[in-house]
């Protein structure tokens, strides 16, 4: 019912692609990443929540919505979207078609985060999952607990006048992060300017954060000395650092699960925060969908095949995508929020 294209995923009786990456009449969207949401479809569909956000990575699209769980006719196929809990207005695809029914997961996290829905399993034959983080090391504390290291951790470099530098993607992890600390900073939380867009539409949506304040060109040095500062990963190594003198380097992504990958990109801290599922959840949530077919996308998806169809002798294929880019999180493609 759906298949590759060269555009990316394609519902045939739907006549309609899910988050393409060509150009393509109807754009049927999980969520506002850039490896999800590319520039070119005459139309997009996408979950209500996540319109704000979308708008903002496609300023000229046609976009329509649907709530949550609300039903749509396209062609032969019926779609409806569910909360994928990965960031605000994340959803699955749930495409039925003669009582076939297949869902496509898009990202998605099982963990509380204050800034989205939580995920809600749906019943399906066929499941489309992601493999970001498919291999049993990668497993995840819980998001609020991480976000308290941090804040512990600000408050230590502060008493010495250091700032603290997180890097994380600009969609969805800096808002969770800033989200967490709602309650419990007592100072605004510093931008880097690449991160104020997103965190504008957020607060828009009526996502409750954290104060923050903008880094502007002017700030340097004292009047930032003891600021949290969220920053993306291409700020790392360029001259806007050299306003942060002495600072603190963390980053927030479930690849510091790896101690070997903090200690060689030579970051101070490494905070395991990930807007994906861990491998138990992934586990988890394919039960929970009843799928006797799963289909595995991004990341470790071989081996994540390998072992669902070894142990539960469920049918399993890959689909390829163009973005294999979640191990490129230390790489170029640090807005994408893919591997976060
Ligand atoms: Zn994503």
């Amino acid at each position: 019912m759906i298949a590759s294209s060269p555009a990316g995923l394609f519902c045939a009786a739907g006549d309609f692609h899910v988050d393409p990456w060509g150009p393509v009449e109807r754009a049927v969207i999980t969520h506002a990443h850039s490896d999800h949401a590319s520039h070119g479809a005459a139309s997009y569909l996408c979950a209500a929540p996540g319109a704000a956000v979308l708008r903002r990575r496609l300023p000229e699209a046609h976009i329509e919505t649907l709530d949550y769980g609300e039903r749509r006719a396209i062609g032969d196929a019926h779609v409806s979207f569910h909360p994928a809990g990965h960031i605000l207005g994340s959803a699955q695809v749930r495409v039925e078609h003669r009582g076939e029914v297949w869902v496509v997961s898009g990202d998605y996290k099982r963990q509380p985060d204050p800034t989205c829905a939580p995920f809600e399993p749906v019943r399906c034959h066929t499941f489309i999952t992601e493999a970001t983080f498919g291999l049993p090391i990668y497993t995840w504390d819980p998001g609020a607990a991480v976000v308290e290291e941090i804040l512990a951790w600000w408050r230590e470099n502060r008493d010495q006048d250091r700032p603290s530098v997180v890097f994380c993607y600009v969609l969805g992890k800096a808002q969770r992060i800033l989200a967490e600390l709602r309650e419990t900073a007592d100072a605004p939380i510093h931008l880097h300017g690449a991160m104020a867009a997103m965190t504008d539409a957020y607060r828009e949506s009526g996502v409750a954060m954290a104060a923050t304040e903008r880094v502007t060109e002017s700030m340097r040095g004292k009047a930032l000395a003891r600021a949290l500062v969220l920053a993306p990963l291409s700020a790392r190594g360029t001259p806007w650092m050299r306003r942060l003198p002495g600072a603190s380097v963390g980053f927030a992504s479930g690849l510091m699960r790896v101690r070997g990958v903090r200690r060689q990109r030579a970051f101070d801290r490494g905070f395991v925060l990930s807007d994906h599922a861990d491998w138990r959840a992934l586990l988890a949530t394919i039960e929970d969908t009843g799928a006797s077919r799963v289909l595995v996308t991004h990341g470790w998806s071989e081996a994540l095949a390998r072992y669902l169809a070894e142990t539960r002798g469920l049918e399993t294929g890959i689909i390829r995508t163009r973005f294999e880019g979640e191990a490129g999180e230390l790489g170029d493609a640090v807005d994408s929020g893919e591997g976060s």
